[in-house]
């Protein structure tokens, strides 16, 4: 029997709080008399010799770690309202389904700022008295005026604002942060109320703009999954503006993730002029710490009302969330490939569902996984099929077949007299090639050596302007080699073209155009894509040279050609998801061109114009496309007709990482015959920072019986023994192979 410590309270006093530690548990503290942590409350406990925030998952009145064992909870945050339940739940999910505990992904689901031992300086906008407030309001000395005021202030009501309390002098709020100290008040979440978007100037919605944005608000208050496919140019954002204004107007708020911000500023401004001021928060990387955490704290307390973001600001504890939008939902960056390795479209799903609003999913080339779910019904087809700007047409696309046609330093002829004719009406021509730097490899023209990362399985890609290689995997900066290591030979050339040579050939071949490269190189400087977007806009650029950068949804009103180089390379790549992606990037390159009233063209260089790839993207028909790859992937059994999960292992040596994968295997649980479990094989990129990777593929019919196996595998996989120097993980829905 275990006595509880302070021997008259019958109140909880053991709180189960998560920990960033890779043990799939929750671990008991004790709290303090004069403590109080309701579930959802960072604190700060001891850990091992040192001393970690973790948050409260539950309470209890007793442990069942002995009591010699259960140590003091050394701090409690008030500086923010509780996460809510909503938020747990989600950890909880995610955790669960990617096979991570609910420590690390609570962890990693907080920013960065609130994992920290130190509060927020923050001033929450509302209080409520705690349990501990209300049995010790009774018994304070009449003295102590400032804290007596608060506490009656608070009494009998669920919660106050800030501003209705009495705070006019230091000392009144001294004795508030006293009293939050001591646990007898905490901020409040406050229920969000109606708040008015700002009225901006509108284009009026077209027929097929109108039927999706009914849709939407007409699901208001239900599970309601919608794919939103609707072509480069349809208009897309403005249905999700209008969508939003009306659901912030109803007062709810709103959840917007986008690949990558920094790369769509367009979209961000509009979002910006729509909802001005705090009710608007930006969430990604580039935001600094403890501004971070603020707008964080600002969606929790139902300041925020739109939350924009990456995939990171999935994690967001919004106050009465009631609409959920992803935007380019079929882009991968929503997969977070390090650490808990979750797909945030996908937890976007999720949420809504748990929140019971709608969710829309956009994209002019959805995923499969997408596409399928509105075939079957699962979610609910919304097609935009035409350009939204007057006279806007998407660009008709001409193959160029290599076989044939002459080319000059890479490019063929009819595109260089495409991007002549260009120039002369004084528009703007992109050019795309999906690599950068100058050339992907280095080799010996004797021998056959190319240089190659000594940290990884990879070639080392050559950077002219800093004349340097580097390994594009791993970041490994190496000078270019005068001679060959092998043989000695001097003349080491590069081979193949990337974004840096383009430029230079075209430079060469026009001399007078005002060239742009753009590409993660030349866009690293914080602010700088938005600088040459602008530049791109305003007409000080001729020719644009460009990696997938460029293919996002920007609008670009004076682009009328897209040039493509270099495409077929991903056509004979290994990944089954290869054509899925090649036909989207181009599909969105090719987007670029001809969105305002001048008619676009696109160009593409290719040795196989009669691929069956090709000849889609040259109809714009994704639709069709989509139909094929669907058919091969059910006949090879492939997503998603499967659902999949890796177990991955890394080390030093191969050797080391395939061992441990037999052990797993020889510790699997019994499958039955709907789990396929494959053997180890080496990662495609075999080697990566000088560990080596290799994995067993899990395949089911079943998303259940999956998810079952891995629970109970993964179980098995966390008490085998193994060498310090060998690291494991699942990857749920992997999309790295
Ligand atoms: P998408 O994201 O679907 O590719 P955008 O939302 O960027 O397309 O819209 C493309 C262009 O069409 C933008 O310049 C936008 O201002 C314009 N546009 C959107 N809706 C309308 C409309 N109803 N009438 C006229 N122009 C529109
Ligand atoms: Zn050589
Ligand atoms: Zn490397």
């Amino acid at each position: 029997m275990i006595e509880p410590s302070e021997g008259v309270t019958r109140e909880p006093r053991i709180v189960h709080v998560a920990l960033d530690v890779p043990i799939d548990r929750l671990f008991d503290y004790r709290l303090g008399a004069d403590m109080q942590a309701p579930a959802g409350t960072r604190v700060l406990v001891p850990f091992g010799a040192r001393e970690t925030v973790g948050v409260v998952f539950g309470s209890a009145t007793a442990s069942d770690t002995p009591p010699e064992r259960l140590r003091d909870v050394r701090r409690v945050f008030a500086d923010l309202p509780p996460l809510p339940e909503h938020w747990r739940a989600l950890v909880s999910f995610t955790a669960d389904y990617y096979q991570r505990g609910v420590g690390e992904v609570a962890h990693a689901a907080l920013p960065p700022r609130l994992r920290r031992a130190a509060p927020l300086a923050l001033e929450p906008d509302a209080y409520a008295l705690t349990e501990a407030g209300r049995a010790a309001a009774v018994s304070l000395p009449g003295r102590q005026k400032h804290r007596r005021a608060l506490l009656e202030a608070l009494a009998g009501q669920p919660w106050r604002a800030a501003a209705d309390l009495p705070l006019a002098t230091p000392a009144a709020r001294r004795a508030l942060h006293d009293l939050v100290a001591a646990g007898w008040i905490m901020p409040h979440a406050r229920e969000s109320a109606p708040c008015d978007a700002h009225p901006a100037p509108r284009h009026a919605l077209n027929a097929e703009q109108q039927a999706a944005l009914d849709a939407i608000t007409g699901a208001t208050g239900t599970f309601a999954p919608f794919l939103l496919h609707g072509i480069t140019g349809s208009g897309k954002t403005e249905v999700y503006l209008r969508a939003a204004e009306a659901t912030v107007r109803a007062g709810g708020s709103v959840l917007v993730l986008v690949p990558e911000i920094h790369l769509t500023p367009a979209l961000e401004s509009a979002f910006g002029a729509t909802f001005p001021g705090e009710t608007l928060a930006t969430l990604h990387s580039g935001v600094a710490e403890t501004e971070r955490a603020i707008r964080f704290a600002h969606a929790l307390t139902g300041r925020a009302r739109v939350v924009l973001g990456t995939r990171l600001a999935v994690f967001t504890p919004l106050a009465d969330l009631a609409l959920v939008i992803v935007d380019e939902e079929h882009d991968t960056s929503f997969k977070q490939s390090e650490g808990v390795r979750y797909s945030a479209r996908d937890l976007a799903v999720w949420r809504a569902r748990d929140a019971h609003c709608p969710v829309v999913l956009g994209s002019a080339t959805p995923s499969l996984e997408s596409w399928h779910n509105a075939q079957t019904g699962r979610y609910r087809l919304l097609s935009m099929p035409q350009r939204a700007r007057p006279g806007a047409k998407l660009p008709p696309v001409r193959l160029v077949d290599l076989r044939t046609e002459p080319m000059e330093d890479g490019l063929a002829v009819p595109l260089l007299q495409a991007i002549d004719a260009t120039l002369a009406r004084g528009e703007q021509a992109l050019v795309f090639i999906n690599r950068r730097g100058y050339a992907p490899v280095l080799a010996c023209g004797a021998c056959g050596w190319a240089a190659g990362c000594t940290r990884c399985a990879a070639h080392l890609v050559v950077h002219l302007p800093e004349r340097v290689l580097r390994c594009h995997h791993c970041g490994l900066v190496a000078p270019v080699p005068r001679a060959c290591a092998v043989c000695g030979n001097v003349d080491v050339v590069p081979f193949g073209r990337g974004t840096q040579r383009v430029e230079a050939a075209l430079a060469a071949r026009f001399p007078a155009a005002r060239l742009l490269r753009i590409d993660s190189d030349s866009t690293r400087a914080q602010g700088r894509f938005a600088e040459l977007a602008e530049d791109v806009r305003e007409g000080r650029a001729d020719i644009l040279v460009g990696t997938q950068i460029l293919a996002k949804g920007h609008d670009f009103p004076r682009v009328t050609l897209v040039g493509v180089l270099n495409a077929d390379a991903a056509l004979v790549a290994a990944d089954y998801r290869a054509p899925e992606r090649l036909f989207a990037q181009l599909e969105q390159v090719a987007g670029r061109a001809g969105r305002a009233d001048r008619p676009g063209e696109v160009l593409v260089q290719t040795r196989r114009p009669d691929h069956p790839l090709y000849l889609a993207l040259a109809r714009h028909d994704y639709t069709r496309f989509a139909a094929t790859l669907l058919d091969e992937r059910r006949s090879a059994g492939f997503p998603p007709f499967v659902h999949e999960a890796v177990l991955r292992a890394d080390a030093p040596e191969l050797t080391d990482a395939v061992e441990l994968l037999r052990e797993a295997l020889r510790a699997a649980p019994p499958r039955d015959a709907h789990v396929m479990v494959y053997e180890p094989v080496p990662m495609t990129l075999a080697r990566l920072a000088e560990r080596a990777r290799a994995h067993v593929l899990v395949q089911s019919r079943s998303r259940r019986t999956l998810q079952a196996f891995l629970t109970a595998w993964r179980e098995q996989v966390g008490h085998l023994r193994r060498r310090h120097d060998v690291r494991w993980h699942f990857d749920v829905d992997p999309l790295e192979f």
